[in-house]
């Protein structure tokens, strides 16, 4: 036997092979493209099998017996027609023209090989040409069309078909050519040889190969759609999971329905992004919920005729789904529809039931992540409650100390003599703590109103300037050194006036509680853009770098700071900057350049000043000098 006749061999052996997997499959779960295919390999077996046959019988130089073989190869491009009609819809004439060309051919075979074999020869290259590359570019485009497994599955038919047809040409042409065919007979058989490998591959690829070919599409799908355990809202992570899934297929959509726990309806994310219901046994999304396993609608709409319009708004000419759900529990469905029956079917179901397990996957990771989330918040609250009763224990307890040890004292001086002279230092020194007492249970309960949105600001223009001047003239009132430096112009931003004096007072506090002694804090304002801004500078010692910004937080206070004071809870600051974002402003701390900190608040000017606040270069009010004042001067 040469090498030529083994391939041959091999090659037949193999389109025998196929044969027999096709019609298993077609024998076991028949569709008119198993059928189809199942013909298209039958009659390619057929020949093989009839031409041994002939040349046992030593007929096969006979002509009729030729015209069977090629009556019988010629039903292979029209099986191919049939399929590409299977698989992508064709047009009817094509089909009824396709079936009166095999029988005019078939004829020709039959008849006219004896009186004219070399017409006989041209019409059958003719014939593969024309139809058998018709479906072979027919296979490509819808390869192209496709995704997944069955994009790389019509690949290979495609190209199966294009060389099938390549080595009958090649056949015929040999025929024609009397002399020398070697080089011609070699190249047929490896054409065939090709061919029935790659038809091996589209139409019965070993599950190794479906396997290696699946890998790629599950793990875009998990690429895709593994962050969506962080995304915050349901809907759009469903959205997302939807639309991925619907790529993994190239289908026209798919929808996850979501079982309620407590009531017999599956939720769905709709077109306008907001949940839907339906009862749980609706659609074949419900019918597969209900069954427990997946289904394959291939007319969803003659299957299930009173949701006919929904079907055909979405597209749902074919329905597969299947039920999404871990360890027994059922969490809902996932389904895909098409508006064409899937080509390969079985990989698709294959797939589908894979992304429905990823899906539940996903769900659940999103579940555990909303579960630990809202622990972490509520963990987060006991920590703060908790931050909250201790230091307020802690900062309530030293005055309230005071107030009780002065109380006592007194007690016990007017129980042994009842007309003993009261003590007026040990008197004031109960009225400061006492009020000092007093501020930190407002600045609690301040901070705990803010917090809870409960503050209600009365926000109307003022100039920021007179706020700024009437703090600095109480200061002045009470003996308190500070300059004020200020624009001619008229800032007028909108703020509720007794809250930002607040928050300046509260600065300012503590640029005496943190600042230098010998160098009085500073208060400046100006205009920025479109702001205003108004700093309070000290000159003590700063801020560390790492702490500017938390020292807003609720009960932070800076290690340096408890060194310089113990008065304090930490919750000035955080107050500050609740009040000025609550006037849609910032609050910053920055390091004053000759040393110690200064605090910006900036707060959007009004577009317009009403007349009222307009004030003109020679009004401008008597801002104390800054003279001297390098720091201000500087900042
Ligand atoms: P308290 O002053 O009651 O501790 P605050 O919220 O007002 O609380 O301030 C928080 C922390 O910020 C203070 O403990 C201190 O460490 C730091 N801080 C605030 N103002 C200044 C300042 N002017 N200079 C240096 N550190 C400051």
């Amino acid at each position: 036997m040469t090498a030529l006749e083994l391939i041959s061999l091999v090659t037949q052996v193999l389109f025998v092979g196929l044969f027999v997997a096709v019609l298993w499959h077609a024998i076991r779960h028949p569709t008119r493209a198993r059928t189809d295919t199942a013909l298209l390999f039958g009659s390619i077996v057929a020949v093989v099998v009839l031409s041994r046959a002939f040349q046992w019988l030593g007929v096969a130089e006979q002509p009729w017996a030729v015209g069977v073989l090629l009556l019988t190869l010629n039903v292979a491009p029209y099986a191919m027609i049939r399929l590409v009609d299977d698989f992508s819809g064709t047009a009817a004439w094509v089909r009824v023209a396709g079936a009166a060309a095999l029988v005019v051919i078939g004829l020709i075979s039959l008849v006219g090989f004896a009186t004219a074999p070399v017409i006989v020869e041209i019409a059958t290259i003719v014939w593969f040409l024309a139809v058998g590359g018709y479906a072979a570019i027919a296979f490509a485009r819808e390869a192209r069309r496709t995704r997944g497994i069955t994009r790389r599955r019509m690949a290979a038919v495609a190209i199966g078909a294009a060389l099938f047809i390549a080595a009958i040409v090649l056949v015929f042409l040999g025929a024609l050519a009397s002399n020398d065919t070697v080089m011609l007979s070699v190249l047929t058989q490896l054409f065939a040889l090709a061919a029935v490998l790659a038809f091996f591959l589209g139409f019965a690829p070993p599950s190794w190969i479906r396997r290696a070919w699946r890998e790629p599409d599950l793990r875009a799908f998990l690429e895709r759609s593994v962050h969506l355990t962080g995304v915050a809202d349901d809907r759009q992570a469903i959205a997302d999971l939807q639309r991925a899934a619907a790529d993994t297929f190239g289908a026209s959509g798919a929808a996850i329905g979501i079982a309620d726990p407590d009531r017999p309806v599956l939720r769905y994310v709709g077109r306008d992004g907001e949940w839907v219901e339906y009862p749980n046994d609706a659609f074949v999304g419900g019918r597969t919920f209900q069954a427990q396993h997946r289904m394959v609608v291939m007319d969803a709409v003659g299957a299930d005729p009173d949701n006919a319009a929904a079907y055909e708004r979405a597209g749902a000419h074919t329905v597969i789904a299947a039920p999404v759900s871990a360890e027994g529990r059922r969490i809902g469905v996932l389904t895909v529809y098409a508006d064409r029956a899937p080509i390969f079917i079985e990989d698709d179901l294959w797939l589908l039931e894979l992304l429905a397990d990823q899906t539940a996957v996903l769900l659940e990771a999103r579940a555990l992540t909303t579960q630990a989330s809202e622990l972490r918040g509520r963990e987060e609250a006991a920590r703060l409650k908790e931050e909250f009763l201790s230091a307020a224990a802690h900062d309530l307890r030293t005055p309230l100390t005071v107030v009780l040890g002065q109380a006592e004292l007194i007690e016990r001086r007017l129980l042994r003599d009842p007309s003993a002279p009261v003590d007026p230092a040990g008197i004031a020194r109960m009225a400061r703590e006492a009020r000092h007492l007093r501020d930190l249970v407002s600045e609690l309960l301040d901070a705990q109103r803010l917090e809870q949105g409960l503050t209600v600001m009365e926000l109307a223009p003022a100039d920021l300037g007179s706020i700024v001047e009437a703090v600095r003239a109480r200061h002045a009132d009470h003996g308190v050194p500070l300059v004020l430096d200020g624009p001619d112009e008229a800032l007028v931003a909108s703020v509720d006036r007794p809250r930002l004096e607040q928050v300046i007072e509260n600065l300012l506090e503590n640029a005496y509680k943190y600042g230098a002694d010998d160098k009085p804090p500073a208060l400046r304002i100006w205009q920025e853009g479109a702001e205003a801004r108004i700093a309070v500078v000290d000159h003590g010692a700063g801020i560390a770098d790492g702490e500017r910004e938390r020292i807003f937080e609720r009960f932070y206070r800076a290690p340096r700071a408890r060194g310089i004071t113990d008065t304090g809870m930490g919750l000035g600051l955080y107050i500050c900057r609740r009040i000025v974002e609550e006037h849609g402003g910032r609050i910053w701390a920055e390091r004053t350049p000759t040393g110690g900190a200064t605090f910006v608040i900036a707060l959007a000017l009004e577009p317009e000043a009403p007349s009222e606040f307009v004030r003109h270069a020679h009004e401008a009010p008597t801002w104390p000098s800054t003279a001297g004042n390098e720091a201000v001067a500087d900042a």
